[in-house]
């Protein structure tokens, strides 16, 4: 089975609309699809609709950033109830963040003398809820920077002279929203953490212990070594088997929709404890 249980839209920093996603989607022959944006559902009931002539199941997922022992981590979130108010409301406040957090960054390149940055980056996105992407692509569009790896060394990533420390919302908190609002928790690409095993363990323990339902053990193209470390681990917990392809827009070197490495078939992913509404 082809699944795909994590991905962007223009709605966070991808760059493909619903429908766009949807028609690589189905040519992939993706039959389970979340659609994962940064803190936001919005392109999610756009995705549905459109989904519902197909024999595709759209996941109503989100991608939330927490803040977890000064660090910053993604956990995604599934099959949670749009219309659940705490979530609503525990979206809200990550926008406000995310918005206080990008006028800081806006304002950090403004004093390195890129001037009336806000508007340009603005536009790029299309919409307020301001991801890093996005002013590195401002950052590569005018030509300050060769590419995006370069905008974030030399400006938006943690070493970067443009860098805000973000503070999102606890783990805690993430958890317990997504657990009222029905969904299920799970840790984005575990390994982007620069976390040793020992610290990934204690990671896994206090999620779990937290109300965690699974790990994403496969994120774009793996190798076998991190991959069979990953399910080690997290069978290990007595957690869940995700797959993502963390997909933002059709890139050579990175994986297409459904096309991240599978999950070797004696596995069970998360995905198999979910029913659908046949339509
Ligand atoms: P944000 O959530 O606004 O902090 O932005 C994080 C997003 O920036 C991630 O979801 C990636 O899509 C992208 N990103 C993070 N690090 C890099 C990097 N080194 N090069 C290119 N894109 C990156
Ligand atoms: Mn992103
Ligand atoms: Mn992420
Ligand atoms: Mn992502």
């Amino acid at each position: 089975m082809i699944v795909d249980l994590h991905c962007h839209s223009i709605y966070s920093d991808g760059e493909l609309k619903p429908s766009e996603l949807l028609d690589i989607a189905l040519a992939n022959q993706v039959e389970i699809l979340a659609l994962t944006d940064h803190d936001t559902l919005d392109g999610f009931e756009e995705l549905n609709q459109l989904a519902s002539a197909y024999r595709i199941q759209i996941v109503p997922g989100i991608e939330c950033s927490v803040t977890w022992q000064k660090m910053e981590l993604h956990i995604l979130a599934y099959n949670v109830d749009p219309a659940s108010k705490r979530l609503k409301l525990f979206l809200q406040q990550q926008f406000q963040r995310r918005w206080a957090r990008a006028l800081l960054i806006s304002d950090a390149l403004r004093k390195l003398g890129f001037s009336n940055n806000l508007q340009k980056v603005i536009e790029i996105a299309g919409h307020y809820g301001l991801s890093r992407t996005h002013f590195a692509k401002y950052l590569v569009q005018n030509q300050y920077v060769p590419d995006s790896k370069v905008a974030f060394k030399k400006y938006l990533g943690s070493h970067g002279k443009a860098f805000i420390p973000p503070i999102w919302a606890t783990l805690e908190e993430t958890i317990a929203v997504i657990r009222e609002a029905g969904g299920q928790a799970v840790i984005a690409h575990p390994l982007h953490y620069s976390l040793s095993t020992a610290q990934l363990k204690g990671l896994f323990k206090a999620f779990k212990s937290l109300g965690g339902s699974g790990i994403e053990v496969i994120s774009g193209i793996m190798n076998l070594k991190d991959m069979q470390r990953l399910i080690k681990l997290t069978n290990s917990f007595d957690l869940k088997l995700s797959s993502g392809s963390d997909f933002h827009k059709p890139q050579i070197f990175r994986a297409s929709l459904g096309q991240q490495t599978p999950l070797p078939e004696q596995y069970n992913g998360i995905w198999l404890d979910w029913s659908f509404q046949s339509c």
